[in-house]
């Protein structure tokens, strides 16, 4: 009991000592000649993010030996990246940059000519360039500015002999081309086929055509089958730079094919049909939350996520907290609010004759009261636990009138049926992806003429 006292007090002098010597360094370190008032900066801004890869890249280079390797190095320019935050403008990032007003504004003006800065997003990073400094430290003049304004297309400024700046642009070779992915369901859709080397953008295009006939918490076994058909666009080297058109996509549910292929309508519009040429849009979701964050769809034994029975009149699915619930379908709010056992709840009346219903929310949606309309796929609420919730689900009701049915059982009709002309168009189009599923092996992908289309079949 007395050491234990002791001990106590020893440590908690070194804890004394230890704050006195950290509270020294601390006043060392602050900088008594910043005058915060002088600052045109707020106080609580994000310290400036850039990577100085002239200081990393020194910092890694062997020591020059000689002198010419040194007169070579000292006349390098410097380089600086920083990263766009949330609400820069690119005025703010040539600024943390280091460069003053005058000649950021002039850079800006000669880039406009490539480039809207307004297009500026999070997260991009710019590129700015600046002489060696005569001094040895620091820099000198800023000279050029650049930055990828999309995947293919970097955009620069750059000061000329005359001093004044020239915007300009390079563009990186690309070539379109289709790549066919097939493989098996062994966790989730999604992780399947981004472990088969489907991209991200893709997966999530397929998930979503498919919420409308597939209910991704029950409908998917371990062993289903996919497919998918995309293009993309791939640089020299092979790298995929950017995705295109998702071209066709299906799912095999225990043996039963769903599948999908793009056609642009008559009218314009590009929409995914079935074989029969009928589109894939339904006037209610099966998966009204993002099918991507349902992990185990078949894991229900170890998953207390019920479908319909007499004693549970909906159906559950196993999403994180916060998750987005998106409107099955269009229709007019009925109910939004705190109901008993249902927890945080949002009841939305359909023209259909049915009605959605959303349970145990943590939040529902901004605004989102009785009598407003809302459309398909709007976010309605975020998946939490409250009222009786034993965790983390969305119920989902569907009700015909007012009596609770399985949304299983439920046949939607398609919103709309190819006929005629137009339906014949669609067959040929239909037979020309079939022959360029048929002739891309899976996991590869073809080049197609640079000249045609995106979206289209030819090559
Ligand atoms: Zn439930």
């Amino acid at each position: 009991m007395g050491c234990q006292i002791t001990g106590k007090i020893k440590r908690s002098l070194k804890a004394a000592a230890f704050v006195a010597l950290f509270g020294v360094a601390a006043m060392m370190a602050a900088k008594p000649f910043v005058h915060f008032g002088e600052s045109n900066q707020p106080l609580d801004s994000a310290p400036p993010v850039y990577v100085d890869h002239e200081a990393e890249r020194l910092a890694l280079a062997p020591v020059p030996t000689s002198d010419s390797e040194l007169e070579e190095q000292a006349g390098r320019p410097v380089e600086r990246q920083v990263q766009v935050t949330s609400g820069d403008t690119l005025g703010d990032v040539l600024t943390r940059a280091g460069i003053d007003g005058s000649e950021a504004t002039q850079a800006i003006e000669a880039l406009r000519r490539v480039f809207n800065p307004r297009s500026l997003k999070a997260g991009q990073k710019v590129q700015v360039t600046f002489d060696r400094s005569p001094h040895g430290f620091g820099h000198g003049d800023f000279q050029k500015v650049s930055l990828n304004a999309d995947p293919v297309r970097e955009v620069f400024a750059v000061r000329g002999a005359n001093g004044d700046f020239t915007g300009s642009e390079t563009k990186r070779q690309v070539s379109r081309q289709i790549a066919r992915y097939a493989g098996q369901i062994r966790s989730s859709l999604f992780e399947s086929a981004q472990t088969a080397g489907v991209p991200i953008p893709v997966v999530m295009a397929m998930i979503k055509a498919l919420s409308y006939d597939v209910d991704f918490q029950r409908d998917i076994q371990a062993g289903d089958g996919f497919e998918v058909m995309f293009e993309g666009y791939y640089d020299t080297k092979g790298k995929l730079v950017r995705t295109g058109e998702m071209l066709f996509a299906s799912v095999s549910l225990s043996g039963k094919p769903i599948a999908m292929y793009r056609f642009e309508t008559d009218g314009g519009s590009v929409e995914y049909f079935n074989e029969k040429g009928e589109s894939i849009k339904k006037a209610l979701l099966k998966t009204p939350v993002d099918g991507a964050k349902i992990s185990s769809g078949f894991g229900l034994r170890n998953h207390p996520i019920l479908g319909f029975t007499k004693m549970h009149k909906g159906v559950d699915f196993a999403v994180p907290v916060g998750t987005p619930i998106q409107a099955a379908g269009d229709g007019t709010v009925e109910m939004a609010g705190f109901n008993g056992a249902y927890g945080n709840y949002v009841r939305i009346r359909h023209g259909s004759g049915y009605a959605t219903a959303y349970a145990h929310m943590s939040r529902i949606a901004q605004g989102l009261h009785p009598g407003r309309r809302v459309t398909q796929g709007q976010i309605v609420g975020f998946v939490g636990s409250t009222g009786r919730s034993t965790g983390p689900h969305l119920h989902y009701e569907v009700l015909a009138g007012h009596n609770q049915i399985n949304p299983l059982s439920v046949k939607m009709p398609t919103n709309t049926k190819l006929a005629g002309r137009e339906l014949d168009r669609f067959k040929t189009a239909r037979r020309d992806t079939e022959t360029l599923l048929a002739k891309i092996a899976p996991s590869t992908r073809i080049t197609v003429a640079s000249g045609s289309k995106p979206g289209s079949l030819t090559n």
